[in-house]
């Protein structure tokens, strides 16, 4: 038995990444033509998409601004969505008011749970006061409000939108092209759902870049290509730390180490402040949780008191009526342990990148917490070196993406360009997903490697078929090649993992190698031929995607919940079949028909229906799965074999 139906698993492994300036081909997405001509006239915006809060970047007259929101106030939008009972979508500063009130309806730090399972942040739901679904903990995670379920792909896709809008309104044009950044430590998986975020906005995401490479970018290093250089980027934000150590040489930024917490920032400063008068104020815990408006003051004060201690030496305020006070000698003695936790991180990814602080050429701060004067003294005794904070650290990492959009827009004529792939380049999944391993606009050569399994019991033959392309149907792509990975041993669904990996090497050739790693059975292909594409049909297939983003993400989530849903019935079917004897018969009947419910919505079903679905049957089941263990003990106990 075999078929192409092969599932993405959640582990992804990354042979290498290495990011580079490149850009050759500008097309004119409006009438399709090809412009090989170095000079091009698209806006391209640089996003910084935050756990707290994004912005919006773009380059005029050389020069890095970013875009302030409708009110002409703020750079930052708050990286918060609020669904109102209408079914208005609000998102930024207006969502944030809704934090308190409203906290299962209004969504937050959803950058923490892009690309996740609901076993990778399990031990963390309980901090956010929204509802995450949990079906499976291999699966990605769903949010749920009212009975729409929303992946954090979709959520972000709102701020996003929030951003372009705001950037469409202050420039007085479209904007269609973006270069989004993400964290060094983002796997492949926490990436393409970043990319997906973008396309889902109606974006072209043409690079995903790393948020240290941006800073740096953003300070000027790295933009001369013979100059090369060792940067320290510390990233201390409201609620996430990491630092990371980047190696520039050639135009090429290479993430030696990163190391971080993330759950250290600002908000754990604000905490202490908030203790600290609590203790002055015998107020309890229990007092604060009964009192919400009490709890809010003490709060917004204490930030209040954090950012002014930022220049003066004491803040004095009132809290329900009653004066407290902070200095700033008491300010720095609490958050000390804070700070050194952050340094303990500085040490371990020095000593992860085999560097000594002596190589350290130069230490970035960024993050609105790196204002505090205490954190930047104390990054810069560690390395030895005094920080660099002299651009607005909230602002720091979209206008570096601001340049690198720039440079790809061919702008920047001093810059040496490296060859990419113009076409991204990725293989069938079921369902006739496209599932891409090098995106478009990736340096050559590039290798991405990312394991698979198979959706049938008994698997010995799978396809591998390779496609190039932008849209999210290998149907509405161009197929370059298949080949069969055979001999795998007969094992049950979800149990081989098979790696499949993209290399492409200086001359542009694709060499696509699958492995089947339990048992080592491996084959290999090269595509050459028909890897070249013409310019014209190059310039259609990019113009068909941005044409048919919105529509074929619907597709895709459609199908993604299908597969998912076909995963549970299998597994459904095969607990009715093989524990039948630990249910009653009332049980056994529900469980059938609940099955049955999820098979029909999986024919004839929206995305919704087939999530609500599979949550009943899973919540129904739940119970059913520790009675099986128990029979399996008590069996293994009495010796039998089951
Ligand atoms: P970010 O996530 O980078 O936007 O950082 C937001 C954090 O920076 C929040 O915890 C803010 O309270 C903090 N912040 C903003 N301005 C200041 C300031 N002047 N001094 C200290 N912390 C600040």
């Amino acid at each position: 038995m075999w078929s192409c139906g092969l599932y993405r698993l959640d582990i992804t492994n990354k042979i290498h990444s290495h990011e580079g300036y490149m850009a050759k081909i500008s097309i004119n997405l409006k009438d399709g033509t090809v412009n090989k001509a170095e000079k091009q006239v698209t806006t391209i915006v640089g996003i910084d998409l935050g756990t707290t809060n994004s912005l919006i970047a773009f380059i005029k007259d050389g020069e890095p601004y970013a875009i302030k929101d409708q009110h002409g106030k703020h750079t930052l939008v708050p990286s918060i969505i609020h669904f109102d009972p209408k079914g208005d979508v609000i998102v930024g500063e207006a969502a944030k008011d809704h934090l308190v009130s409203n906290p299962e309806r209004t969504i937050y730090s959803i950058k923490r749970l892009m690309g996740k399972s609901f076993g990778d942040v399990d031990q963390f739901d309980s901090f956010l006061g929204y509802e995450i679904i949990d079906e499976d903990t291999e699966s990605l995670v769903k949010i749920k409000v009212d009975e729409t379920f929303y992946t954090p792909t979709e959520l972000s896709s709102k701020i996003l939108q929030k951003l372009k809008r705001n950037a469409e309104k202050e420039l007085k044009l479209e904007i269609q092209k973006a270069v989004i950044t993400v964290p060094a430590y983002f796997n492949d998986a926490q990436r393409q759902a970043t990319r997906d975020a973008g396309k889902l906005a109606g974006l072209d995401v043409l690079r995903i870049i790393n948020e240290p490479t941006a800073a740096s970018l953003a300070y000027g290093i790295g933009i001369n290509r013979e100059q090369s250089s060792v940067v320290a980027v510390y990233d201390l934000g409201g609620g996430t730390f990491d630092v990371s150590i980047l190696e520039i040489q050639s135009g090429i930024f290479e993430v030696l180490a990163t190391n971080g917490d993330t759950f250290l920032g600002g908000d754990d400063f604000d905490k202490v402040i908030v203790q600290h008068w609590m203790a002055a104020l015998d107020l309890t815990e229990q007092q604060i949780d009964a009192d919400k408006s009490l709890g809010q003051e003490l709060r917004t004060q204490a930030e209040e008191a954090k950012k002014q201690l930022s220049s003066k030496s004491v803040f004095e305020t009132t809290i329900s009526g009653k004066s407290v006070s902070i200095t700033k000698e008491t300010f720095q003695s609490l958050i000390k342990p804070l700070v050194q936790k952050s340094i303990t991180s500085c040490e371990r990814a020095l000593a992860d990148s085999t560097l000594s602080i002596s190589d350290i050429q130069e230490v970035i701060l960024v993050g609105g917490s790196t204002r505090v004067p205490y954190v930047i003294e104390q990054v810069s005794a560690f390395f030895n070196r005094p920080a660099k904070h002299q651009i607005n650290p909230d602002e720091v990492v979209a206008l570096g993406a601001a340049i690198q959009a720039d440079i790809l827009a061919g702008n920047r004529k001093d810059m040496l360009l490296l060859d990419i792939t113009p076409l991204s380049l990725g293989i069938e999944t079921i369902g006739g997903l496209m599932d891409v391993l090098i995106p478009r606009n990736s340096k050559i050569p590039s290798a991405l490697g990312r394991q698979y399994t198979t959706s049938v019991d008994g698997q010995t033959k799978l396809k591998v078929a390779v496609y190039q392309g932008e849209r999210n149907l290998v149907s509405d792509n161009r197929k370059l090649g298949e080949f069969v990975l055979s001999g795998i041993p007969p094992m049950a669904a979800g149990m081989p993992k098979i790696e499949i990996q993209f290399l492409i090497d200086a001359d542009g050739i694709l060499r696509v190698k699958a492995k089947e790693l339990r048992s080592e059975v491996n084959t290999e292909v090269e595509i050459k031929s028909t890897y070249g594409i013409s310019e014209e049909d190059m310039a259609r297939m990019l113009i068909d995607s941005l044409q048919h983003a919105e529509a074929d993400m619907q597709i895709k989530v459609l199908q993604e919940a299908k597969n998912e849903a076909n995963g549970i019935l299998l597994a459904s079917n095969k607990f009715l079949t093989q524990h039948r004897d630990i249910l009653t018969d009332d049980e056994f009947e529900q469980t059938t028909s609940l099955i049955q419910s999820l098979a029909t919505h999986v024919d004839s079903g929206t995305k919704d229906e087939i999530n609500a679905a599979m949550q009943t049957l899973n919540t129904y089941t739940a119970p059913f799965a520790e009675k099986a263990m128990d029979k399996t003990i008590k069996a293994a106990l009495s010796g039998k074999k089951i």
